[in-house]
């Protein structure tokens, strides 16, 4: 048996028939009431259509006293009423609005009207319940009146007065007031005052829903601060941030100050990028003798003396014991005319992600490799990172090159070595779009410092190289233009909880102007929020330009809302956000050629989201971007085409002609990059 069941329909005659065999009946199959107090709970199989009918069935029921007044007759023909009345068959969908009628009229009134009196009211008002409960409470106003001033009003009925349905509390504001007129014990006052009215207060404020301050409900159905948080068509952006000019605050706040850039250190795993740096670093006083004293101890008890300089940069356990380096590393050098912060980028290929979001950030890239036989050769072949890593910067915007030819210790400084790596380089670089006056070729050894700080000391190198010493290099680099009169753009690559309130986002200003209390809208979602602080280098800044590098306390937004590779942007110039997009791209390395459907990671800055190739519009030439072929079915290595790319989520994405920050993407394949593009149409 159920334990379920309908108790008030239940017939208890029934139920208690057969009592004889109560024993191995479960207790809890038996009724836990007894039938003698059975025979006072309504019961609709009797015939017992209402509680007043009940009532009056049982007339051995003393009545109490209150109950009896004038207007009995009246009470007596609205339970005769309801007891033979019948309510007229209806189809499905009146039948649903009758009962709902009738509830919402019970709400208000309680027991005081017979069930025929609602059901002939809502048929005859066509279940329009405001003039449904109108003519009720107008018409039954004086009988109840006369009721109330004899017996006072049923506490159920009190009751439910207090919780009126809104469209209904105006109605009984009426109400209550009659009944106050013909001094019907004190009742409390329910008022739905016009919001102008709000100021004065009379009894209950009604909890019904307020329309011009309902909660904002964000995209993911968040309700959230409604201060920080108003629907896009409300942003009000202030006057001063709307006209603050970019380049005057810039010239203001940095003049004075040396230019600041980054720099991606890439290059194949093992070319000693690390220890190049590292050794920059030290030399130029970044890292201190006592840090660095501790470094050669530590790694002279794990048997790695010769990475004591990548130990700078590679900070974590795992990068140390595996002696590799994984997630990108950030220092800062200064040279003579400018500040650079420095991006350690990982060589292995398994960290090529990490790799790309540090070369998003990029101005400009020094590219190392090993000068020692058989490894350069190693690092530049198919498969080797060398050229993945130059293709990728390229690629993603950086096109000012240092390529440090290092370990020349270990070729005995040979010119020829310098010369025939050199040759090889400069065809490959040209080919990859990079213009022979923005690279620079540099001998080095970063093990041993030569031609890192200072002039090249050693006699073999010197004999044949007059050229600057890496720092001069780096101090040479043209600057690159910061968009600084562009509408605001943030990519975040990092996203952590902060010491305060809210939560932080590190990643870098792509375009604009970020000032502190800044409202912006967050990534594809675009939700708003507030930017409560700004770092960079852990020291609070007012103002963030193009460029920067920072962590911005974010607040009025939840944290899930915020995903790494996701663009924060100016409210009233807010970024494209698509599924589906057009782009010219440049297929380096594919195994399979690439037809429709094609899937692929999608890099843009540091998101990383699933795509396919949905569309193949043209093959282009490479160099003049001609149509060589209309909807061609395949496309190979080396090809240059236009095609229709689709991904599962939206993303915040630009046309390159327009932003070339946010512009450019990279696809890759099983863990290879199979092309570069950038996008020509959103759609
Ligand atoms: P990364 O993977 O490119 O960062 O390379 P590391 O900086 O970790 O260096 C890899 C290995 O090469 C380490 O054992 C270094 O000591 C060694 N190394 C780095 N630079 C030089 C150099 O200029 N000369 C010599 N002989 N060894 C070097």
């Amino acid at each position: 048996m159920s334990r379920h069941r309908i108790v008030r329909a239940m017939d208890y005659n029934d139920e208690y028939d057969g009592y004889d065999d109560v024993y191995g009946h479960s207790v809890d199959d038996d009724n836990c009431i007894s039938p003698t107090d059975a025979q006072w709970l309504y019961d609709r199989a009797r015939g017992q259509h209402s509680m007043s009918a009940f009532i009056k069935n049982n007339k051995d029921i003393e009545e109490e006293e209150e109950d009896v007044c004038d207007d009995s007759v009246t009470y007596d023909k609205d339970r005769r009423d309801s007891d033979n009345f019948q309510i007229p068959k209806l189809n499905d969908v009146d039948q649903a609005k009758l009962t709902s009628c009738i509830d919402e009229i019970r709400n208000v009134v309680g027991d005081q009207v017979s069930e025929r009196r609602m059901v002939e009211t809502s048929i005859n008002f066509e279940y329009d319940i405001t003039k449904i409960l109108d003519d009720i409470l107008n018409n039954e106003c004086d009988n109840k009146a006369k009721r109330y001033k004899q017996t006072g009003v049923s506490s159920s009925s009190k009751r439910n007065a207090l919780q009126p349905s809104t469209s209904t509390a105006s109605k009984l504001t009426s109400d209550r007031e009659t009944f106050s007129n013909v001094q019907a014990p004190p009742i409390i006052k329910v008022t739905a005052q016009p919001l102008s009215e709000r100021s004065i207060r009379r009894g209950f404020e009604v909890n019904s829903p307020q329309p011009q301050s309902s909660p904002t409900v964000s995209g993911r159905n968040t309700p959230v601060d409604e201060d920080v948080n108003k629907t896009l068509a409300n942003v009000k952006v202030s006057k001063e941030q709307a006209q603050r000019d970019a380049r005057k605050l810039y010239s203001q706040e940095r003049g004075e100050l040396k230019a600041h850039f980054h720099m991606i250190v890439i290059g194949h795993v093992d070319a000693g990028k690390s220890t190049l740096m590292g050794h920059l670093l030290v030399d130029t006083g970044y890292v201190s003798q006592r840090v660095m004293h501790k470094h050669e101890q530590e790694s002279k008890k794990m048997g790695k003396q010769s990475f004591m300089y990548a130990w700078v940069l590679d900070e974590t356990g795992e990068e140390r014991s595996r002696g590799i380096t994984m997630d990108v590393g950030y220092s800062r050098i200064e040279t003579d005319t400018k500040v650079v912060t420095l991006l350690d980028a990982p060589g292995h290929k398994d960290f090529i992600p990490n790799m790309i979001s540090g070369a998003t950030q990029a101005d400009v890239a020094l590219l190392v490799v090993d000068a020692s036989r058989g490894e350069f050769e190693a690092g530049f072949e198919q498969g080797g990172q060398t050229r993945e890593h130059a293709l990728l910067v390229r690629s993603l915007g950086v096109n000012q090159l240092g390529v440090v030819i290092n370990k020349l210790d270990m070729v005995d400084w040979s010119k020829d070595r310098f010369d025939e790596i050199v040759g090889k380089l400069k065809t490959f670089l040209r080919q990859a779009g990079f213009k022979e006056s923005d690279v620079t070729f540099i001998p080095c050894s970063g093990l041993s410092g030569e031609n890192l700080s200072k002039p090249a000391q050693e006699p073999s190198l010197t004999a044949w190289y007059k050229g600057p010493h890496l720092l001069k290099v780096i101090d040479n680099f043209k600057l690159p233009e910061r968009s600084i009169d562009r509408p605001f753009r943030m990519s975040v690559s990092d996203i952590y909880k902060g010491t305060g309130s809210g939560f932080c986002i590190s990643g870098r200003i792509e375009t604009g102007v970020l000032s502190v209390n800044d409202r912006v809208l967050v990534g594809a979602s675009r939700e708003q929020a507030q930017a409560k602080g700004i770092q960079i280098d852990e020291i609070p800044q007012t103002n963030s330009f193009a460029g920067d590098q920072v962590s911005v306390t974010l607040a009025g937004v939840d944290m899930s809302t915020v995903s790494v590779g996701c663009i924060i942007c100016d409210p009233q110039n807010p970024i494209p956000v698509t599924t589906r997009f057009q782009a010219r791209i440049l297929v380096f390395n594919v195994t399979v050629p690439i037809t429709i459907g094609y899937p692929v990671l999608l890099h843009h800055q540091s998101l990383i989201e699933p795509a396919v190739l949905s569309k193949l519009h043209a093959q282009l030439h490479k160099s003049t971007g001609e149509i060589i072929k209309k909807k061609p079915r395949v496309l190979g290595n080396n090809s240059c085409a236009l095609v229709e790319l689709k991904t599962t989520r939206p993303i915040c994405i630009e046309r390159y002609a327009e932003f070339k920050e946010l512009g450019r993407f990279m696809l890759r394949v099983g863990g290879v990059t199979i092309a570069a593009g950038m996008v020509t149409k959103i759609r």
